[in-house]
């Protein structure tokens, strides 16, 4: 798929996750808009899986571990064809089977993880991994995290077995926004130096723009950098991309917008 493309993509998918939280009238509207350019490129390009077939045995696994943005995740299933575009508009809805954070037991083709636990999704990516390397297939774990969610504990101890069991069949993303749920990371909890950490814990580390699609499929393309090293890509966002006016700031880590605004946004993502 060519850049532009992505990028059309990447706009569907931003316009469907304004849509259905406005829709919703709750629901976590920055991050999803942030990862909006790193899901296009995974969903289009980067993923092997078959959305007609969500239980395919080689299927490459995407293990969203920041369960609160399923608005980017429900989005980029239903435009790759897991499920009607329509049905987005039941987010959050009694009896949907998208709710606020994705589960496993509601019945969405294409959910690999029941999540919103934060610092959970990385150990059950390690095993995953780990049994693809015991199955001795070839698909591969992409496990999605939040800059805040890194200061789980849980997480560092994924990250060093993964190291431990050489898995580099598992590529883990950061959403590197510097904001969480109520205020910037350095100052709830200081995450640098990232990069040294994660080396520390035996990882390669790869840094990209994370709304530059070139930039991200290029840098998806090349993990794993070293056999039997597993990858973490740092990819550099901005919470609320595409709607000016809300671009990182963290009041808008878990805020709708208002169903009266919904047109005014959509036409901002559109017209800046
Ligand atoms: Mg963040």
């Amino acid at each position: 798929m060519s850049v532009r493309d992505l990028e059309k993509q990447s706009m569907r998918i931003r316009e469907w996750v304004l849509r259905s939280i406005a829709e919703a009238g709750s629901g976590h509207t920055g991050g999803s808009l942030g990862l909006a350019d790193v899901f296009a490129v995974l969903y289009f390009q980067i993923l092997r899986h078959r959305p007609e077939d969500p239980s395919w045995a080689h299927r490459d696994r995407l293990v969203l571990s920041i369960g609160h943005v399923a608005p980017v995740l429900y989005a980029s299933l239903a435009l790759s064809g897991y499920f009607p575009e329509e049905e987005l508009l039941t987010l959050r809805k009694l009896g949907s089977r998208l709710q606020g954070h994705p589960g496993r037991d509601h019945g969405l083709p294409g959910v690999e993880l029941s999540a919103g636990s934060l610092g959970q999704g990385l150990s059950v990516s390690v095993g995953m991994a780990l049994s693809a390397k015991h199955l001795n297939t070839d698909w591969r774990g992409y496990s999605i995290h939040g800059d805040g969610e890194l200061q789980e504990g849980a997480i560092w101890e994924a990250a060093m077995s993964a190291a431990h069991h050489k898995l580099d069949n598992l590529v883990a993303i950061v959403d590197r926004n510097h904001v969480q749920i109520d205020g910037y990371t350095k100052e709830v909890m200081e995450i640098e130096p990232l990069e040294d950490k994660f080396r520390a814990f035996g990882w390669e580390v790869l840094h990209c723009d994370g709304h530059d699609h070139a930039h991200i499929r290029s840098t998806l393309q090349n993990a794993p950098i070293t056999p039997g090293v597993p990858t973490v890509v740092i990819a550099k966002t901005n919470m609320g991309k595409g709607v000016p006016h809300i671009e990182n700031d963290y009041r808008w880590h878990g805020k709708p917008l208002p169903k009266k605004e919904l047109e005014s946004f959509i036409n901002a993502l559109y017209h800046g």
